[in-house]
């Protein structure tokens, strides 16, 4: 019998509409009431751990997550399910992913639609999580998210769209596995898991996106305790020549400062050798990170800065490279 624990987080899968079809938390979790077919091989638990929507979801709150999964783990759990809501939901998954060690399932799901509406994909998500998490083949994956039948990476996925049930994407690298009807099946594993122990996050790291005709205004704002910047650069990573003292001032000031491309497909590096290009970044100092996109980026640079790395440590971790 596998012992699964699930945590509910709050988002729309713990979500009910109301006439008008406003959506808000539920004043009881409609999940602790569902009764998902789990066949007489698991025995779940569930624990209402936050009831918040995710965009009020905070690097701390992703801190006790892993504190809990590392005591539930410790306890004899052979898997966890953290349901949560999706706008960022990827941040939570990474986040995990990242701190930590298990080699127990940790999926993370959600949902689309609430509780009370047609079409509704919550408990179905719900379901199928639970079955990867008490699948063999989900041992030693690193954190993964199941959602539409697809399970994703924790590291690579990201929400693709605003409302469609099929949201949750990986570009570039696509899914891990499926689930089918009869079983969970895996076609692919990451390489590169890293984990880092860490007991309280860094605050006041940034991320800046860039656009044609930018400037170094943006960067020149950034307070005194900044701790770190993710900047999605254009293509394969280059910046308007306007933003360079800027970003060079950030480098003097001894902030990180990491770069990814805010195009979805593709790594980042330093290919072009013009003013502002990537060749001159890197020479600059700045850290280019292979393959993650912005909000991931900040979520491995926080970790990263929580766990004391040095400067050169965290220019290799952050670098995330892929071959
Ligand atoms: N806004 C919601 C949230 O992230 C969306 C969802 O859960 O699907 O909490």
């Amino acid at each position: 019998m596998k012992q699964i624990l699930a945590l509910h987080t709050g988002g729309t899968i713990s979500m009910t509409a109301d006439d008008s079809g406003a959506m808000s938390p539920s004043a009881t979790n409609p999940l602790l009431d569902a009764n998902p077919a789990l066949g007489a091989r698991v025995s779940l638990t569930t624990e209402d751990i936050f009831n918040v929507p995710s965009p009020h979801m905070t690097p701390k709150l992703m801190l006790q997550l892993t504190k809990r999964i590392e005591r539930a783990e410790a306890e004899g759990i052979d898997g966890v399910v953290i349901t949560h809501g999706t706008d960022t939901l990827e941040e939570t998954a990474y986040f995990l992913d990242l701190t930590l060690g298990s080699t127990i399932p940790i999926v993370v799901t959600g949902a689309m639609r609430s509780s009370n509406e047609i079409g509704s994909d919550g408990l179905y998500n719900f379901q199928t999580a639970i079955q990867t998490a008490a699948s063999e083949g989900a041992k030693g994956k690193g954190v993964l998210v199941v959602m539409n039948d697809e399970i994703h990476t924790a590291r690579y996925v990201t929400k693709t769209h605003t409302t469609n049930v099929a949201t949750f994407r990986t570009p570039t690298f696509g899914p891990v596995g499926l689930v089918t009807h009869d079983s969970v099946r895996f076609f692919q594993e990451l390489i590169n898991q890293e984990t880092s122990n860490i007991d309280h996050v860094v605050d006041n790291v940034f991320m800046l996106k860039a656009f044609a005709g930018m400037d170094s205004t943006m960067f020149d704002m950034l307070p005194d305790n900044t701790n770190g910047l993710v900047i999605e650069a254009l293509g394969a990573g280059n910046l308007p020549p306007a933003t360079l003292d800027g970003v060079q001032r950030l480098i003097n000031r001894d902030i990180p400062v990491v770069l990814v491309s805010r195009c979805f497909n593709g790594v980042a590096e330093p290919v072009y050798d013009y003013e502002g290009g990537g060749v001159q970044l890197k020479k600059m100092g700045v850290i280019f990170c292979q393959g993650l996109n912005g909000q991931k980026a900040r979520i491995k640079l926080i970790v990263g800065l929580s766990n004391g790395k040095s400067k050169e440590e965290l220019a290799h971790y952050m670098d995330n490279a892929i071959s």
